[in-house]
């Protein structure tokens, strides 16, 4: 089977390796690029973007990861993981820099400071079942897409209202919220496949 990377720099990477184990996929921290080369696909986890854009500069990582996002692999970003694949950052620190992933404009800490944490349901398309009961911490919501981003699913809730909050580009999948944080395996379930598919 494939084998999925963490981006264990900083944030909730043992919840995501949780999470990809208990779909049956060889799952592993990446703190080098060593260790990149190795994996499939890589997630990169919920945390804070700003610490997590200099960390990556400071690991050695940033090229390597562009390199292999050009090349196809599959990459999945929580949260801040959605903020790290956006092409443009509103609301980011100046110095803060992503990869050359998704085609598309987000807010960061959008849903405003009444609501820092909120869950709401979300229905994300091409997954089946029931809506995700999504969790949201400081989260951003996408403000743009290029042609070609899929929207995958809208949430309303706090401020917003049927604000985009998961999005596909090819192999990019990134979601505002948190499924490693809930015991639904279906997001990490369908990302596995999506990487299998890719291999
Ligand atoms: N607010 C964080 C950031 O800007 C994201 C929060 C999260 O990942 N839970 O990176």
């Amino acid at each position: 089977g494939p084998v999925i990377g963490v981006l264990a720099l900083q944030g909730d990477v043992r919840e995501h390796l949780a999470a990809l184990t208990g779909v049956g996929v060889d799952a592993r921290p990446v703190r080098r690029p060593a260790e990149l080369d190795a994996v499939d696909g890589l997630v990169i986890p919920g945390g804070e973007s700003t610490t997590m854009s200099k960390l990556v500069d400071i690991f050695g990582l940033r090229e390597p990861v562009d390199k292999r996002i050009a090349a196809g692999m599959p990459v999945y970003g929580s949260c801040a993981g959605m903020i790290m694949l956006a092409a443009e950052v509103l609301d980011g620190r100046p110095d803060q820099r992503g990869f050359a992933g998704i085609g598309m404009t987000v807010r960061r800490n959008a849903f405003g400071r009444q609501v820092d944490s909120f869950e709401a349901p979300v229905r994300v398309a091409g997954v089946d079942g029931p809506a995700f009961h999504a969790v949201f911490i400081r989260a951003p919501w996408v403000e743009r897409v290029d042609p070609g981003v899929e929207v995958l699913g809208r949430v309303t809730g706090g401020p917003a209202v049927d604000r985009v909050v998961a999005v596909r580009q090819g192999n990019l999948l990134a979601t505002s919220f948190h499924p490693e944080l809930t015991g639904d395996l279906r997001l990490h379930r369908y990302f596995a496949d999506l990487v299998a598919a890719a291999r």
